[in-house]
């Protein structure tokens, strides 16, 4: 018998022997946690593309309660997150991306309904034709406040008081945006087009990205480079090789 059944998105897969593949899930039920699914790999896979990243599934997982690693036994595929001959190269790097950032920032065993849910909302919005460079940045910046980590865009870090509409001053030493009165800050600062996307990002649902500033999504992108740097002690690899293939097209 099943240990359980859950809906799971799956975020990364690897070889495992000749025929099979240990893949990375995130349970609605029980957060991340890693599977073996035995001849995944054989040219008569019964798990087709259940298995690819973002795909979102329904799966049964054997094993013992609080075992490291588990059993998949069926997975049926809910939501392919794009069908595989309609991925573009940037919509593959988009949701590799995607399942990398929710890799990084997911802990094992333990249930985040909220994060579940953007997850779901952003891969919707993408297929949707929402700007995978907004939609990257909204990932990036909802992940980081769920996990207590985005600093308040009204509050002064340092002293409390409620900041004015102006250029966001980021001061490492406080971890926040500081007020006229506790400047200087260490940087960056962060411009008023900048500020106006943070607060749509936190009043609205992913998929009313279809256009947006890009300038302010790249100022953006440096910013929270930081933020997920300090908090996982890492760079992502994702983001790394995206900016490389950008450099050599642009050679
Ligand atoms: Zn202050």
């Amino acid at each position: 018998m099943a240990l359980f059944s859950t809906e799971a998105l799956v975020l990364r897969g690897h070889k495992l022997g000749e025929t099979s593949r240990i893949v990375v899930l995130l349970t609605r039920e029980r957060g991340k946690l890693r599977a073996v699914a035995r001849g995944a790999r054989g040219r008569l896979t019964r798990y087709r593309s259940a298995l690819e990243p973002l795909s979102e599934v329904r799966v049964s997982l054997y094993g013992r309660q609080g075992a490291e690693l588990l059993r998949l036994g069926d997975a049926e595929l809910l939501h392919s997150a794009f069908r595989a001959n309609e991925r573009s190269l940037d919509s593959a790097l988009f949701l590799s991306g995607c399942a990398e950032l929710l890799d990084a920032f997911c802990s094992e065993g333990e249930a985040e309904d909220k994060v579940y849910r953007l997850a779901l909302a952003v891969v919707g919005a993408a297929e949707a034709g929402a700007s995978p460079e907004l939609l990257g940045r909204y990932l990036e910046a909802w992940l980081l406040r769920l996990h207590g980590l985005y600093p308040p865009l009204d509050r002064c870090a340092a002293c409390g008081t409620a900041l004015s509409v102006s250029p966001l001053r980021y001061h490492r030493p406080a971890h926040g945006f500081v007020c006229d009165a506790c400047l200087p800050a260490s940087g960056p600062v962060l411009s008023l087009e900048v500020l106006a996307l943070l607060r749509r990002f936190f009043k609205e649902a992913p998929d009313t990205l279809a256009d947006g500033p890009l300038g302010a999504a790249r100022e953006l992108e440096a910013f929270h480079r930081g933020l997920i740097g300090a908090h996982l002690e890492r760079d992502l690899r994702a983001p790394r090789v995206i900016r490389e293939i950008t450099r050599e097209g642009a050679r």
